[in-house]
Parts: C-alpha cells; sequence; structure tokens
C-alpha cells in the first residue's frame, strides 16, 4: 500500500485536490491511500481516503514554520510514503523546512511524473527551464512540491472519512498580528477562457489591454518583464515562476515565447501571437501570427471590436 499525504491549501482547494491525480501517478501499480490535511477546514473534500483535521488559532494559518510542525507529527504518527504539497509562494515556504526536518530530499515544481516497476521518476524544469531533469528520489517519504494546474484530478465521488489530529507539543508562532485589511478580490487568470497577455514587446498603457479583455470576456495576464517593470502585479504573470494557465484563447502581444514562459500553457486550445519579428518562438506555437506592432494592432482591435459589438 503506498500512503500519500496531501497539504490542503485554503487558498487553492481545488489545485489541492488535483493533486489527487499526482499522488495516484506517483503509486504507479501499487493500491494507493490518499490523506488530506486540512487546517481549520471542516468542508469534506471529496476525493480523499481520509481528511485529517487540525485546528489552529486562525492567525497561525499563514505561519510556515507552525504549518510545518503540524505536517512533522503528522508524518510522526502516520509514516507516509510520499507527501506533496502545492507549489504556492506559501508552499514554496513550507515544503523545504519539513524536508530538511524530515531528512528527506524534496523535489521541487514538478510538471510529470514516470513509474516503471518500484522506479518513480519525477520530472521538472533545471537550468532556467531549459531541460528537463528526471529525478529519483530514494529518500522517505519522498517529499514533491507541484505547480498548480499541472495535474487534474478526474471527477471525484468518494467522500473521505474524517478524522480530527490533536497537536501536541506546538512552539510558539512568530507571527504577531498588528493589524489587518480585507483582501481585495481580484480575478485568477487561471479561470479565464480568453487571456490577453502582454510582453515587453507592448508597449502601451495597461488600460488599453484591460479595454481589449473587457470586450472579448477575457482577463489580462503578463510575462515577467512586464511584472518586473512593475507595470502589473505579479498574480496575473504566466509561466515558471508565475501561474499556469488553459485558456480557450492565448493572445500574447509582444511576448518572445522563452521556455519558462511556455511552461506556463497547459491546454490552451488557440494561441495568437503579434510580434514584430517573425522568426520568435511564440509564433511557431500559434495558431495565427501577426507580425507587425502589438500596441497597434491592440489599438486597431479595440476599435473594430467596439463598431462590431455596438
Ligand atoms: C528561473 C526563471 C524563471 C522565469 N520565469 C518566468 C515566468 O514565469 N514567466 C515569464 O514570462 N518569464 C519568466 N522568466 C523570464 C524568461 O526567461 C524571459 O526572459 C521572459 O519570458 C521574456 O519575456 P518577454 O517575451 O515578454 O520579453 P522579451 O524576451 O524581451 O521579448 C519581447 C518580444 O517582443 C517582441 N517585440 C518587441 N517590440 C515589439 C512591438 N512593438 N510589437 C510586437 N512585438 C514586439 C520582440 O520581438 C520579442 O519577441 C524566467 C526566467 C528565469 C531564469
Amino acid at each position: 500500500m503506498f500512503k500519500a499525504l496531501i497539504l490542503i491549501d485554503q487558498d487553492f482547494i481545488k489545485d489541492s485536490v488535483d493533486l489527487i491525480e499526482a499522488a495516484t501517478r506517483l503509486a504507479g501499480s501499487q493500491e494507493a491511500t490518499i490523506w488530506g490535511l486540512g487546517i481549520n477546514l471542516t468542508e469534506q473534500l471529496k476525493g480523499f481516503d481520509t481528511q485529517l483535521h487540525v485546528e489552529l488559532p486562525p492567525e497561525q494559518l499563514k505561519d510556515s514554520r507552525v504549518i510545518t510542525d503540524i505536517l512533522e507529527q503528522v508524518q510522526q504518527e502516520y509514516a507516509f510514503d510520499s507527501i506533496l504539497i502545492l507549489a504556492t509562494d506559501f508552499g514554496r515556504m513550507v515544503a523545504p523546512r519539513l524536508a530538511m526536518r524530515l531528512k528527506a530530499g524534496l523535489v521541487a515544481d514538478i510538471t510529470e511524473i514516470e513509474v516503471e516497476g518500484q522506479e518513480r521518476r519525477l520530472i521538472r524544469p533545471a537550468f532556467s527551464g531549459n531541460m528537463l531533469a528526471s529525478i529519483v528520489c530514494e529518500s522517505t517519504p519522498i517529499m514533491v512540491s507541484v505547480h498548480p494546474n499541472v495535474f487534474h484530478a478526474a471527477e471525484l465521488t468518494k467522500a473521505p472519512e474524517m478524522l480530527h489530529f490533536p497537536l501536541e507539543k506546538m512552539k510558539a508562532s512568530s507571527i504577531e498580528v498588528l493589524a489587518s485589511a480585507e483582501h481585495e478580490a481580484s480575478y485568477d487568470i487561471r479561470d479565464a477562457q480568453v487571456l490577453v497577455a502582454a510582453g515587453a514587446g507592448f508597449k502601451a498603457p495597461m488600460d488599453k489591454l484591460q479595454r481589449l479583455a473587457e470586450q472579448l470576456n477575457g482577463s489580462v495576464a503578463v510575462s515577467k518583464p512586464v511584472v518586473e517593470q512593475r507595470n502589473a502585479p505579479r498574480e496575473i504573470q504566466v509561466g515558471q515562476s508565475g501561474k499556469t494557465v488553459s485558456p480557450e484563447l492565448y493572445l500574447a502581444l509582444g511576448i518572445y515565447g522563452s521556455m519558462q514562459h511556455i511552461e506556463g500553457l497547459k491546454n490552451v486550445s488557440d494561441i495568437i501571437s503579434v510580434n514584430i519579428d517573425a522568426g520568435a518562438p511564440m509564433n511557431y506555437l500559434a495558431n495565427l501570427v501577426v507580425v507587425g506592432d502589438a500596441a497597434t494592432f491592440v489599438e486597431k482591435l479595440n476599435t473594430r471590436l467596439k463598431e462590431v459589438l455596438k
């Protein structure tokens, strides 16, 4: 029996449940039992065999040291063969800490799993995404972090057994709450069916892009340099260090098509690339290529759509 534990991230519940598919693949031909660890989560999530429930003071939920303590205690109690954590900003703080405590290897940001007999190969981008590394983890538990939206669980119907996990010997949290504010609701580019994405070659104000996105019932996304130039928040960055998206239509405006950017495109139905360079790698992925200035293209399309959709 292959026992896997998934840390359920409150902010990414669907993506956490999708890790069931990664855990199932990791089990290979072995029978799998897949547990979820929910902290302050009373909702029963279909798909897990067992869902562990832990109660914490709410202000400690984002304390990666506290969450690491909990995972360590859970692992000591149940001895899982593998622990899977989403590679979100928070997951990236927890996973290496836990790996250190458990003296286990961590394979971060995996994008594929191959199992042959007893050998489990974890695939992840290496050398800035220019190569794929195939890593065999020989320590136990096999610890992996997985980018959201890479694995997708089929429709899950099984209701988990709910178990309360009592905490022992918790260290004091290092977080002191000085003030609190409501999180501004914003969109998630992973939900969009149409994405209009600006790269460094899009040389116009971002509100022009916002207008186009609204006319197409879509959302705005960007490449990394646009975030680095502080023209957009990191939440809307596509790629290896951003989000993985699967829209029906991806409009790439002045995007070169680096490996790290392309890594964020999974199961995209159609890509339109607008670039002044006909040889840009993005054009080879695209169904339709427009060779020209991206800002002019957006301007003209905005005007034309306004006429058509009047
Ligand atoms: C560890 C690591 C992680 C990374 N993670 C990410 C990530 O998550 N996401 C990401 O995007 N990148 C990421 N990068 C950066 C990545 O390597 C590229 O540098 C980046 O994707 C390039 O963005 P770009 O295509 O917008 O810009 P550029 O490479 O500068 O390309 C601009 C493109 O616009 C075209 N262009 C120029 N002017 C115009 C114009 N007027 N009209 C139309 N086209 C024009 C150019 O021909 C070119 O093709 C990462 C890099 C590293 C090392």
